[in-house]
Order: structure tokens, then sequence, then C-alpha cells
């Protein structure tokens, strides 16, 4: 029999000073798994940041089940241009140990001709390094290919800074299965298809433990918000048809016997007449019961009127998140934000049974030109609906609107370092930090604390006034 190309397949460590695992998995990866599998090729997946691949999965604890939770870390050496930053800085994922087992396991049994790295975050490249070091130690003569978003973004970084390794920059093509297929010596012949939403269903076996699968049923999003690389990886607006979603879901309930899923998609909701309605309704139709779904990313609630609430709520979505972002931010994220229509949805999804523990809506902090009184309204304007506050903080985006304006607010240089994008850092590399930073997420918390308890704070309270004070005068 002619012999294999094997490929091992890594979704690299985290390393920065806070990771959650948001039902997160490599799904690029995946697909591109399933697609060398389906040409011939033999693979395996070794995921470094997912609990399943720890020969000790109970210390990589999901504190809030099913499928997120605290990442299991351990603390190296923070990266020297970050030492006035006081925060400790870890490693995330599975144990050293458990990685060089996995590796050392697959040198005796499956022996890869090359092996196929995914990156994500910019600033989490420090983790790719650790990753090929463990790599280089076990298999020091096998070639070693970088895709993701990382080696999209920052090509000439990731080439500078890998320059023993092949960068793939781009979503995955025929140009890269050439180059796969050297390395691997093969001839395989194959056609990659031009979208991802086309490949083969995403495998899943090398898990050993599974509880959400991911799901994406489009490509890219119909806005170009200033901060965003949605529109930079994926120019066109692409969604599945609905009706091949549905036979996706139902393969992988068969199949996998899961019923829990997580859309990744960047903009779920839009064209929901064509889109996501006739997805949920199709699911009803097969009578299956017991479906959880989960969207990490923010809802648009501008799509959400009381018929589509009441089919979220059929269908099972639970924790949901809104896009929400902050009063008088248009402007600054080019992203329009419609109030009554906000207020709307959340009324329309809590008569369609959500509680409003199960919503929560996502407040951008962190950009320059936000002012603190802009802020402190939106959080209390979330937070007097009865509903939860989700601080997210500016990272910086290389190659979007908001990336090039920023150099004006720093004195880093966020083009030459990609460790300066981290959005744990907001505050600390602006030019001329904000002194309320630490009243503002006492402030928070209380509303947030509040909130679990099913209560809304008056704004002239006694127990959020005296942050949002300090907040405005410091
Ligand atoms: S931030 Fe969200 S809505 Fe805006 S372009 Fe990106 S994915 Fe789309």
């Amino acid at each position: 029999m002619d012999r294999q190309p094997s490929v091992c397949l890594i979704n690299p460590w985290i390393t920065d000073f806070a990771a959650y695992d948001l039902w997160s998995k490599p799904l690029g990866l995946l697909y591109i798994n399933s697609f060398l599998k389906s040409t011939g090729f033999r693979t395996r997946v070794i995921d470094c940041q997912s609990y399943g691949f720890g020969r000790f999965p109970y210390c990589f604890r999901s504190l809030h089940p099913p499928g997120r939770g605290h990442i299991r870390k351990q603390k190296i050496p923070k990266p020297p241009i970050l030492n006035t930053y006081k925060r400790d800085y870890f490693l995330y994922g599975i144990h050293p140990k458990d990685f060089e087992y996995h590796l050392g396991k697959m040198a005796s049994s499956f022996s890869p001709d090359l092996f196929l790295l995914t990156s994500q975050m910019t600033y989490w490249y420090p983790g790719i390094k650790y990753t090929i070091e463990f790599i280089r130690n076990i298999f020091p003569r096998i070639p070693v290919l970088i895709g993701g978003l990382y080696a999209t973004l920052l090509t000439s970084h990731a080439q500078n800074n890998f320059s023993d390794c092949i960068i793939l920059p781009g979503n995955f093509n025929q140009e890269h299965f050439r180059i796969i297929s050297q390395f691997a010596d093969s001839s395989i012949p194959a056609k990659v298809p031009s979208n991802l939403l086309d490949f083969p269903y995403p495998f899943h076996y090398d898990y050993p433990t599974l509880d959400v699968l991911p799901l994406l049923t489009s490509l890219g999003c119909p806005h170009s918000c200033s901060i965003c690389a949605s529109r930079i990886l994926n120019p066109v607006f692409h969604q599945k048809a609905p009706g091949e979603v549905v036979k996706e879901i139902v393969y992988y309930i068969k199949n996998y016997k899961i019923k829990s899923f997580a859309f990744y998609d960047d903009a779920l909701l839009s064209n929901a007449d064509k889109h996501i309605i006739p997805i949920m309704e199709g699911l009803l139709k097969n009578r299956y019961k017991n479906m959880v779904f989960y969207v990490p990313n923010g809802l648009e609630v501008a799509n959400i009127d009381a018929s589509l609430a009441k089919l979220l709520y059929r269908c099972g979505f639970r924790e949901l998140r809104l896009s929400f972002e902050g009063l008088n931010t248009s402007d600054i994220f080019n992203k329009p934000l419609n109030l009554v229509s906000f207020c709307k949805a959340v009324g329309f999804l809590i008569e369609a049974g959500f509680s409003p523990k199960d919503l929560r809506a996502y407040i951008l902090v962190g950009h320059p030109l936000q002012k603190i009184e802009d802020i402190l309204e939106s959080v209390y304007w979330v937070h007097s609906l009865g509903i939860r506050i989700d601080i997210s903080h500016y990272a910086l985006v290389p190659g979007t609107p908001g990336f090039d304006q920023y150099s004006q607010y720093t004195d880093i240089d966020p083009a030459e370092e990609p460790l300066f994008h981290n959005n744990t850092l907001w505050n600390w590399r602006l030019k001329n930090p904000y002194p309320w930073e630490k009243a503002f997420r006492k402030l928070v918390n209380t509303l947030n604390r509040a909130y679990r308890e099913g209560e809304v704070l008056d704004r002239t309270s006694s127990d959020i006034r005296e942050y949002w004070e300090e907040c405005i005068n410091p």
C-alpha cells in the first residue's frame, strides 16, 4: 500500500494575562482537518487549549459547564517589554507535560510529515513560540506551517519571528494545499472549496470529551465596524443555505449524540427571514428535544422582533449576548445603535420566556474617543433594563481603521509590537491613562451583583453614587 501523507494539526497555547473559554474550538483548523482527511491524508489534532487533551482532565476545570469556563494556567515570565504592567502573565491550556506526552505518543505511532498550526489573537504569538519549542524538542526536523488569524493579519511579523516556519496567510486555499502536499511528498489531487462553508463537516473525534459543538453558518459580516477584522478576513458576507445547516446539525445530533451547539457566526441574525428563522423552523420540524444553542458573539438586536424572540426561546437558545457597545459610540465604531430597538428586543425576549439572567449586553470600553460620562450612562442604562453588563475592553486589530487612528493616543508603537494589541492593556497603553479604571470596575461589579439578586439599583443609591462620582472626579 502507498504511504499515506500525514499531518498533525495543532491549536497552540494562549499566552496572556487572562483567558476564558467561551465554547472555543479552533473551527477553521477542524475544517482543514476534515478536508485533508477527505483527500486521503492521515491527520491528528492536538488542541493545547482544550481540557480534553490533558492527561489529567480534572485540572482543566470548566467552572460553568457546559463547554465554557476558566482555562488551566501556569505562570510564565512576562515578555520584558510589558514589565511595567503589574500583572502576572500565564500560559493557558494543557499542562506542558501533557503536551509532551501527546507528542511523544505520536512519535511512536503516527510520525507526521508536517505540523500545521493555527493562530488566533495577534498578541498570543508567544504561545506559538512555546508550542513550537516543544514540537522541536521531539520532532527537530519536521516542517512547521502556521496559518490562521495572526499569520493573516501580521504576515511579515510572523515571517520575521518564525523564520524557520512557513507562514500561510489568508483563508485555506489551493496554494496552501499545494504547499502542504509538497512537504508531505504527496501528489493526491484535490480541489479546495472556495470557502469553509463548503468544506466537509469538521471532524471532532480527536477530542476525548465534547459537550458543545461549534457551528458556522455564515462567513463575514454585513457591517463594517472600524475596530473589527471581519471584513478583512471575509470581504463578502456569505450565508449557508438553511437546509444545509439543518442537515449538518442533524448529522451532529445523530453521530456525536450531542444536542448543544455554539454558533460562531459574526452576524447570525442577519437576513433572519431567509436564514436563522428557516434553520430554527427546520429543526423544530425534526422534533429534536432539549437542543441548546449558545452564541458567544453579540447578537444584533435590531433583528429581534416578537416572533423571532419566541422562536429562539423555543429552539433552546440560552445566555444571549446582545451587542450594545455604548451610548454615543456610533461614530466611533461606525456601528449604529438604536436604543428603542434595544429596549424592544429585551422586552420581546423576556415576553418569549427568557429570564433576565439569560440576557447580557456587551459594552466596549477603552477606545480613547469614549467619554467616561457616556460609559457610565451606558452601564446604568443596561442595568436599568434588568440585564447583565458585560464589559469588553478594546483590543487593537491591525488593518482596521481604528488601529490606524490609534497611534495619536499612545506613545507605544502597536504596529511594531503585537503584544501591545492586548485588550488587558487598554488603559496602560494610553498616552494619558484614565484614572477611573478601579472605581469603574467596582461600579460594574456592584451593578452586576444587584442584577444577580434580581434588583435594579436606583441611580441615586449610595451603593453606586460613590463609585460614579469617583469615576467623574477621580
Ligand atoms: S464588530 Fe461585529 S457587527 Fe461589527 S463588523 Fe465586526 S462582526 Fe460585524
